[in-house]
């Protein structure tokens, strides 16, 4: 219905438009005409057209459309939160009529406004709260870091996040092997350390005598206590066994729920986005988005994809049915996460054959295949979208195998979207243009992972992992984003590392598995227009272009300019602004 009524939406203004076109008779919605300098003197130019007023025109631009590359034009014109006109230097004195406005950019560049298609803006928003251990050397600098921030800490649970194993200098870079060297800092406070990937967490003894955790207890479905070889649980919990502590942590209150989603927002945009794709909101955090939202303009739209962990709010939700467009076309709710495994750094993800590095193991799926079917028919009856983290080929053949079940039983399931589309068997890779399917992948995952992701695989499954350009030669439609807190929020670190598959100090040389490196347009297309398809929007948004909305991102060069020539420049970019409908964001107030 929704997808409808939006297209229906972008067809009534458009018959307006086009009616003001007839009457001004200046520009043409053809995005090629328009392009073209105006010919001849014309009798009521949209420049003093009063139905058009008040115009704003941003100029001293490089203007970089997501589909035709930089432009000709320097200049574009902007009457109620659309884009009317692309303009030429030459043209600009026209424009100078009373009531319109002039913008100077000064020689920055602008692109569509960016769009993260896979990111968590609460869990974002609530890092500065979390004791971080990304940085952690090794197991031992880990705990020390805990100790010292125990000199000032007074909660009732210790809760960190972001240690990653595999960064760990010397010899141990393997998961903790018991939780006793955690327990001798923390002591009786239970602690709950969560992986980088949010996959896994170390707790405490403390934590796991709260969970009930013994030798004894069995693996719940979709998750493991790993144990070591006494059959002692190591404080390691996997995907759903995670659950089994977390679960005693007093929630989040809605003042703290409230502040993570501001901070959360405030940081998207700061980073030059103009959209998020949330990946999976809970009861909590879609009340402290809405609530937000009907506080002040959002920072960035969201496009919320439900989470499934309550299963009471999420039926709540479904008979709602899809809502686009709310508070001002800032919120869309009209999607919903599902699971199929876990990730591959813990060794979560669900694999055809065994991990190259632990032959025992195959990984493990969250959900199970006929519950996950169960879930994306009743959220495909209720209209929403359907969004499965799949990373693993055996995940991802099991959900675009389930896609494809409910499109050939005609089941209302348009554009459902693979969330990571990391490892995917060769004979799968094709399938998800035939299907329609969209890839919704995260370029920085790539060059987070590449320093194990062959280990974890061997060489031969690396043909079809984080395979960008061959799934795009393939036709899918390719929607990027960070995953963000688990990398960074920063698009422009994406842009570079789909461009480089490189490390941010240029490592490797040429980058890894090279071939399947985007040019500087793809990967904006996929930061872009991509990330509109996935959320039904490219109507609306995705390009610099007459009858597109004004979302845009300012920046201080042209990253399509820079990936051919000095890709590193992409990182030092800085975001002058983001517009969204034309109007200039301004953070919310924290
Ligand atoms: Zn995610």
């Amino acid at each position: 219905m929704s997808e409808q009524k939006s297209i229906r939406g972008a067809f009534g203004f458009l018959y307006i438009l086009i009616a003001i076109v007839a009457v001004g008779g200046l520009f043409s919605l053809d995005q090629e005409a328009s392009s073209r300098p105006t010919p001849g003197p014309k009798k009521r130019p949209a420049r003093l057209n009063p139905a058009l007023a008040p115009i704003t025109i941003l100029h001293g631009a490089v203007l970089v459309d997501s589909i035709r590359g930089r432009l000709p034009q320097t200049a574009l014109a902007i009457s109620k939160g659309r884009i009317i006109a692309l303009l030429r230097d030459s043209e600009l004195e026209t424009w100078r009529v009373a009531g319109n406005r002039f913008v100077d950019l000064g020689g920055a560049t602008v692109v569509p406004g960016l769009v993260d298609a896979h990111a968590h803006i609460a869990g974002l928003g609530a890092q500065s709260e979390l004791l971080q251990l990304g940085d952690a050397e090794d197991i031992f600098d880990l705990c020390a870091r805990v100790e010292s921030h125990l000199v000032t800490f007074k909660g009732a649970w210790l809760l960190g996040r972001g240690w990653d194993q595999s960064k760990w200098t010397g010899p141990r870079r393997t998961l903790p092997s018991s939780p006793r060297m955690l327990d001798q800092v923390t002591r009786e406070l239970p602690s709950f350390l969560v992986r980088v990937d949010g996959h896994a967490a170390w707790a405490n003894s403390a934590a796991l005598a709260r969970a009930g955790i013994v030798a004894s207890t069995p693996d719940p479905k979709g998750g493991k206590i790993l144990r070591d070889s006494q059959g002692q649980a190591t404080g390691v919990l996997l995907d759903t066994a995670m659950s089994l502590v977390s679960r005693h942590i007093p929630t989040k209150d809605a003042a703290a729920a409230k502040r993570h989603m501001l901070q959360g927002l405030n940081a998207a945009a700061k980073a030059g986005l103009t959209t998020v794709h949330d990946a999976g909101m809970g009861r909590g955090e879609l009340a402290a988005l809405l609530q937000l939202a009907a506080e002040a303009p959002l920072p960035i739209r969201v496009y919320v994809m439900l989470g499934t962990g309550d299963a009471a709010f999420l039926d709540q939700q479904l008979a709602l049915g899809p809502r686009v467009g709310l508070h001002g076309d800032r919120v869309t709710i009209r999607a919903v996460k599902l699971f199929q495994d876990g990730a591959m750094g813990s060794r979560g993800a669900a694999l055809l054959q065994p991990y190259s590095d632990a032959k025992d193991s195959r990984g493990l799926l969250v959900t199970a295949p006929a519950e996950l079917e169960a879930r994306a028919k009743k959220a495909a009856a209720a209209g929403f979208q359907l969004c499965t983290h799949a990373i693993g080929d055996r995940a991802n053949r099991l959900v675009i195998d389930l896609y494809q079940r409910l499109l050939s039983a005609g089941i209302r399931a348009a554009r459902p979207r693979l969330e990571h589309a990391q490892v995917l068997s060769p004979e799968d890779l094709p399938r998800l243009a035939k299907l329609g399917i969209i890839a919704s992948m995260q370029p920085t995952h790539a060059t987070s992972d590449m320093r194990w992701a062959e280990a974890r695989l061997g060489s031969a499954r690396l043909f079809g992992a984080y395979a960008w350009q061959r799934l795009r030669q393939s036709g899918a439609v390719l929607a990027f984003g960070s995953d963000a807190p688990v990398e960074p929020i920063d698009p422009l670190q994406g842009l570079y590392a789909a461009v480089t598959r490189q490390s941010k100090a240029g490592e490797p040389t040429g980058g890894w598995l090279p071939e399947q490196r985007l040019s500087g347009l793809q990967a904006l297309a996929a930061f872009t227009r991509g990330a509109a398809v996935a959320s039904f929007e490219e109507q609306e948004r995705g390009r610099i272009a007459p009858g597109q909305l004004a979302d845009l991102t300012v920046l201080s060069g042209d990253p399509v300019a820079l990936a051919a020539r000095q890709p590193q420049g992409i990182l030092g970019l800085r975001v002058a602004a983001t517009y969204i409908r034309g109007e200039l964001v301004k953070p919310l107030a924290e």
